[in-house]
Parts: C-alpha cells; sequence; structure tokens
C-alpha cells in the first residue's frame, strides 16, 4: 500500500465505500491520513444514578438484577434490567438486541453507557453499551476520534480503516526541516499523524496538532514566498498627472469626503506619481466609503491616458459600480464599460474590441477581467474590490496584463495583523477606520420568530415612509427535513401576508445572471419595497435607501458575515435597523448575536468571536475571508502563525527551492487547491 493508492486498497473497502469516502474528499490513502477527527469521544466517570438527567449519555456504575429477557412470540424483542448503585436504581432497556443477556450477568458490577430518556414519570436508560469495570477505566485515558461522516459510511468503518492507513505514516514526506522541528519542538510528522488519530492522551493530542498546525501555516507560508509576493519595489515608466479632475470630483460629490478617504486618497496620488509601482491595499469596514477612493485613483489615471480595471467578485456588484462610475466619468469624456459573464458572445467580442484599441477607458467586471482575450491598450492601474473573494494567483495574472500596471486592493475583512502581513506583505496599507459622518449607527435587536408580526409592522411602516428592506433566509428551497427558512416559500408567505399593499421581489443564487440584475436594478430604482435573499446581497451591495435588514434563523451564520449582512443597511442618511431572528433559542446563540448589539465595528465583533470561542475550541475551523486551514485557526493559533513565518523568513532561496520541490512531489494538494480554487462565487 502506498500513499498515493486509492483508499480502496485498504483491506475493508470496497467500491460501495470508497464511493462514500470521495463524497468527503478522501480519495487516496494520503488523504485519508490527513482526514482528521472533528472532535474525540471521552469516556467519563461514572455517575451516582440519582443524578442522571434526561437527554444526556448517562455513564453508571451498578449492580445488575431482575433482567428479563424477551419471549420468543413478541414482535419486538425488548430486553430489560435494574441496576443498582447507592444512590438508587434505573431501568435499562435494549431493543432487538437479545445477545445482549450473554452479556448481562445477574449479581455483577458493570460500568454501562447510553442515553438517559424519560419513560413515563421514570428515567431510562436507552440501549446501553455495557463494559466490564477494567475494560472501561481502560478506555477513559485514551481519546476516540470522532469523524465527519455520511450516509452508509459508519465511525467504526473509517476508524478501522484509519488504522490500517497509519501502518504506513513512515512515508508521509516530512516538509518542516529538522533545524525548525528541533527548535520549535515539533513532532516528526509520522508520529504527529497517529497521536492525532488515536491520541494517547489529551496532552499528546494537543502536541500533535500542534505539529501539524505549525506545517499547515509553514507550508502555505513557504508557498507565498515561493511566488514572490515579497515586498519589491518595481519602477514605474507610467506617467500620471493629477489634472485637476479628481478635486472637480470631490467638489461634485453629495457629500464631503472624511478625513480618513482624504488621507487614502493622498497616499495613492503620492504613489502614482511616484515613479514607482503602486501595491496599496485599502482595509476599511463595511460603508466605509472605499469605492469613491478607488473612483478617484482610476480618474486620475484615466485622465492621464491610460486605462483602468475594477474587478468585483459578483455581476450585481460590478453592475453597481458601473452604473454609478459611468455618470461621473461621463463628465470628463471618459467612457467606461462593463464585462461580465452574462452578456453575450457577440457584446463581449465589442467590449474586448473597445478595450483594445482604447475606445474604453475604465472597465468593470467579475472574473471575466482574468480571459486571455482580454487585451488592453495601455492598462495603467487594477483595482480589486473584496481582495479577500479572490485568489492570490488571480490578482497577479490581472496585473500580467499591463506593463506593470499600478495596484489597488480593498477589503473588509478583520484579518489578524499576522496574516495580513503575510497575505499584503507586498503591500503598503491604507486604513479606512471613520465612517461617513452622516451616518446614525445602526439600531439592533435580536428576537425570537414570535417577534415576526411586530416586525412586518415596523417593515410596512419604513416603507410608507419611502424605505426599503431586505430579508434574508439560509435556504433557497424548502428542504427535507429542514426548519430552516428559505426565499421560494417566505416570498409567497409575505405576499401573502402584505397583499397587493407592497412589492416584493426575491433574489438568490440558482437564479439566471440577468434575472440576478433585473431584480437588483428593481430595488436600486425604488420599484420594489422588500427584498427576500439569501446571502448573495452579503458583498458590497449599495441601496442607501434601504433601512431595514432582516436576517431568519440567523443562528445559522457567523457572526462575521451577520455583520456584512447588516453593512448593507445604514448606508445613507436614514436611520437603519438591523433585526436578527433567531430559529432556535438558546443562551448560547443569544450571546453570540448579543456580540452584534454591543457592537458596529468588523474587528470588535472577530475579536469578541474569537474570545467567544475561546482556545477550547480545537477544530473549529474558521474562516477567515475565504481562506480555511484544515487544522489551523490563524486567530486561536496566532503564536505559531507567528514561529511559521520566522521560519520561513529565515529560509535560504535554496532551502525554499528544496521544499517547494517536495511539496510538489510529495503532493501538499491541499495548499495548492488553496491558491487555485480561492474564489468560491
Ligand atoms: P464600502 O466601503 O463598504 O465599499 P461604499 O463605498 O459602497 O462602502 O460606500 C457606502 C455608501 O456611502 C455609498 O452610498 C457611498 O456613496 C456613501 N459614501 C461614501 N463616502 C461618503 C462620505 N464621505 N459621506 C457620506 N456618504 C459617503
Ligand atoms: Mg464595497
Amino acid at each position: 500500500m502506498e500513499l498515493k493508492d486509492s483508499v480502496s486498497s485498504i483491506k475493508g473497502i470496497g467500491e460501495k465505500t470508497q464511493k462514500l469516502f470521495e463524497k468527503l474528499g478522501v480519495e487516496s490513502v494520503g488523504e485519508l491520513l490527513t482526514f482528521y477527527p472533528t472532535r474525540y469521544d471521552t469516556f467519563s466517570d461514572p455517575k451516582p444514578i440519582a443524578e442522571l438527567k434526561e437527554g444526556e449519555d448517562g455513564v453508571i456504575c451498578g449492580l445488575v438484577s431482575r433482567v428479563v429477557t424477551p419471549g420468543y412470540a413478541s414482535r419486538i424483542k425488548i430486553l430489560t434490567c435494574i441496576v443498582t448503585d447507592p444512590s438508587g436504581s434505573i431501568e435499562l432497556v435494549w431493543f432487538n438486541q437479545p445477545y445482549v443477556k450473554f452479556e448481562l450477568k445477574s449479581g455483577y458490577h458493570f460500568i454501562f453507557r447510553g442515553k438517559v430518556r424519560l419513560k413515563g414519570k421514570k428515567l431510562q436508560l436507552e440501549q446501553p453499551k455495557i463494559y466490564k469495570r477494567e475494560d472501561y477505566y481502560r478506555l477513559q485515558t485514551a481519546l476516540q476520534p470522532v469523524y465527519p461522516l455520511t450516509a452508509g459510511l459508519t465511525l467504526n468503518t473509517v476508524r478501522k480503516s484509519m488504522k490500517q492507513a497509519l501502518t504506513i505514516t513512515g512515508d508521509m514526506p516530512e516538509f518542516v526541516p529538522l533545524k525548525f522541528r528541533k527548535k520549535y519542538e515539533l513532532l516528526k510528522k509520522n508520529h504527529a499523524v497517529t497521536e492525532m488519530h488515536f491520541p494517547k492522551s489529551r496532552e499528546t493530542m494537543m502536541e500533535a496538532r500542534r505539529s501539524l498546525v505549525f506545517e499547515e501555516f509553514f507550508l502555505f507560508m513557504v508557498f507565498l514566498r515561493q511566488m514572490s509576493l515579497g515586498r519589491e519595489v518595481k519602477e514605474s515608466s507610467l506617467v500620471i498627472k493629477d489634472n485637476g479632475e479628481c478635486d472637480d470630483l470631490i467638489g461634485k460629490l453629495p457629500y464631503e469626503l472624511t478625513s480618513d478617504q482624504i488621507k487614502t486618497f493622498e497616499e495613492i496620488k503620492n504613489d502614482l506619481t511616484s515613479g514607482r509601482v503602486m501595491a496599496r491595499l485599502i482595509q476599511g469596514d463595511v460603508g466605509s466609503g472605499k469605492t469613491v477612493v478607488a473612483e478617484l485613483a482610476l480618474l486620475m489615471v484615466a485622465g492621464s491616458g491610460y486605462q483602468g480595471a475594477i474587478m468585483a467578485p459578483t455581476e450585481v456588484l460590478a453592475k453597481q459600480h458601473y452604473e454609478s462610475m459611468q455618470k461621473d466619468m461621463d463628465r470628463y469624456g471618459l467612457k467606461c464599460c462593463l464585462l461580465v459573464g452574462s452578456m453575450t458572445a457577440a457584446e463581449k467580442k465589442k467590449v474586448y474590441s473597445d478595450i483594445a484599441e482604447h475606445r474604453a477607458d475604465i472597465v468593470i467586471g467579475t472574473h471575466t477581467l482574468f480571459q486571455e482575450k482580454l487585451v488592453f491598450d495601455k492598462l495603467g492601474l487594477c483595482v480589486t474590490d473584496e481582495q479577500h473573494r479572490f485568489g492570490v494567483r488571480q490578482r497577479e495574472s490581472l496585473s500580467k496584463k499591463g506593463i506593470s500596471p499600478h495596484i489597488l486592493v480593498m477589503s473588509a475583512t478583520p484579518i489578524p495583523r499576522t496574516l495580513a502581513m503575510m497575505l499584503y506583505g507586498d503591500m503598503d496599507i491604507s486604513r479606512i477606520t471613520t465612517m461617513p459622518s452622516d451616518r446614525q449607527a445602526i439600531k439592533n435587536c435580536v428576537v425570537g420568530q414570535g417577534y415576526r408580526n411586530t416586525a412586518y409592522n415596523f417593515i410596512r411602516k419604513q416603507i410608507e415612509e419611502g424605505r426599503q428592506a431586505y430579508i434574508i433566509c439560509p435556504m433557497i428551497d424548502a428542504e427535507e427535513d429542514s426548519e430552516l427558512e428559505n426565499v421560494t416559500d417566505y416570498t409567497e408567505k409575505l405576499k401573502d401576508i402584505f397583499g397587493n399593499t407592497l412589492r416584493i421581489d426575491k433574489l438568490h443564487g440558482k437564479m439566471k445572471p440577468k434575472e440576478k440584475n433585473e431584480v437588483m436594478e428593481r430595488f436600486k430604482n425604488g420599484e420594489s419595497d422588500v427584498l427576500v435573499s439569501t446571502t448573495v446581497v452579503e458583498v458590497g451591495v449599495n441601496v442607501p435607501n434601504a433601512t431595514v435588514m432582516m436576517i431568519e434563523n440567523a443562528e445559522r451564520f457567523g457572526l462575521a458575515q451577520l455583520h456584512q449582512l447588516r453593512g448593507r443597511v445604514g448606508r445613507g442618511k436614514h436611520q437603519s435597523y438591523c433585526i436578527f431572528v433567531y430559529g432556535k433559542e438558546s443562551d448560547e446563540i443569544k450571546e453570540r448575536l448579543g456580540v452584534l448589539l454591543k457592537s458596529n465595528n468588523g474587528f470588535e465583533i472577530a475579536n469578541e468571536d474569537l474570545r467567544m470561542r475561546g482556545p477550547g475550541d480545537l477544530f473549529g475551523i474558521r474562516q477567515c475571508g475565504e481562506m480555511y486551514f484544515k487544522l489551523g485557526d490563524v486567530y486561536n493559533d496566532a503564536g505559531l502563525l507567528n514561529s511559521a513565518n520566522e521560519a520561513v523568513t529565515s529560509l535560504e532561496d535554496r532551502e525554499l527551492n528544496d521544499i517547494v520541490q517536495k511539496m510538489y512531489e510529495g503532493g501538499a494538494k491541499e495548499v495548492f487547491q488553496f491558491f487555485d480554487n480561492y474564489v468560491t462565487i
């Protein structure tokens, strides 16, 4: 058996099981080995019977009596017994497991572990597992891995297969050089992997995890460095001048720029006229007004005779940018054009030639801007909006289209400092921390579904005052076994409730781009009042007249995502409101959502999220922008991130090349995939 062999080379894995593993993204033995547990089962100490509570997994130790075996005639074979300890006694019950009677011996002590259920007025232990006391105490020292499963694949099968796969951990490539393993006290790879799956104790598991997280970060950064994202100041031959058009546009804006916007634009102006290639990131919370700064930069470049491109992650957003910029640019005789996937081939062809022949000065688009067919006449500036939605490679490939055009990227993701340095190490950073002064803080509430009618009345009132509202549902259509709200049914329901008095539209990812655009257009123009949508409106959408954001099943979303969604309102001068509706009630959910009541600041929310999850949450794969690590958590493992960074920085070029070579040979597939599939839209 070899790492690259299919999992079917493992004994007991046939075609059917292989398919199931495939569903979980596990095809080879090597991949199985890095298919880590999501948690571990622990065997807790037995409890006095009198302290058992309904619904829990109860463990008790007691004396067996009154074993009643099912009669041969009965259809459902129920076996019961009574177990007694000094605190009390309880009935145990097994369905259709007649063989249990061979294990159960009256007058003996055993340990039992099963679900505690209420039967009539009394508690029962249902289908408990039976352990001899010595066996149980032995199990207590080890941790049993629990893996994510899919229908048809049992935990037992995964554990058994894993045990076989673990016999070849010695073949796993060791990416982290010995000197770092020593310096940072890391385990050897084969050791760490084995411990991760079947740890001897919690401590050894933690140690294994630490080593593997280090490796994960290490490889990630090796790759970043290999892609030479390192800071490199390039000379620029572009001649860009400030012709006074920007000041003119600033004067014509319906608002005053904030001091941070002015400062950021000054920094950009300096970059553009410095004779060096600009590489700048604008970090600013949702609604802080990043777009207008980008627009000014584009105007300055286009006004100097070059072309500019701005790329957005969704068509809706690209279209929105196009519409707002086109009007402004017209004044200065500059032409904007839109390039998105839903356009017809003929339309695209026209745009390509407009760009190639410089009839278009500013191109606004989505991923379509990466297309090879797209050739610029004189590309001077590339702007990427919502940068975290795009891959690092893609950032590069767009900039290759010009002779070193200036680069400006924008992001609202509150990423930790170290990570920002890693991902944007080649960039200068401008921060927009002040919000436009005409903004009133959004008023928030967290409520149960019982509050809905009140919310609808409130929405109706807001609409009567001329405003608009979003309602977000987690699903598109009704799904079996799901109690989550879905856009399709919800829209119908609202139409029933509001009748013809309100104009209700819906929006979701399965709709055709053209339909989506039309819906967005109507909402933007105030031709619809309520937009029921999935999270497709999450990114960048700007309809300042919308003042209510109501989010159904708010417990289903991450705090950062909820904050982004909330950012769709509070974008204009009117007081805005955000109503978080939870479908399930628990103290934890309320506490988590409560964070959003306390703060309207993305950075604070991310930190609070971290604090609440705490270091105990080992495997909560944390989303950072669209970035996932298998085990690592860029917040909780920030220390390791720093160490890995330090290690990679200290590598000599030769060493770096060796590791990269190994990565290609040894299939550090995830790392590459990560860079390739960074785009999620
Ligand atoms: P984001 O930073 O999230 O991309 P936008 O650039 O979309 O935010 O700006 C949000 C809204 O704020 C837009 O309607 C924009 O016109 C408006 N805006 C931008 N700057 C200011 C300002 N200085 N004062 C008032 N409104 C502003
Ligand atoms: Mg934006």
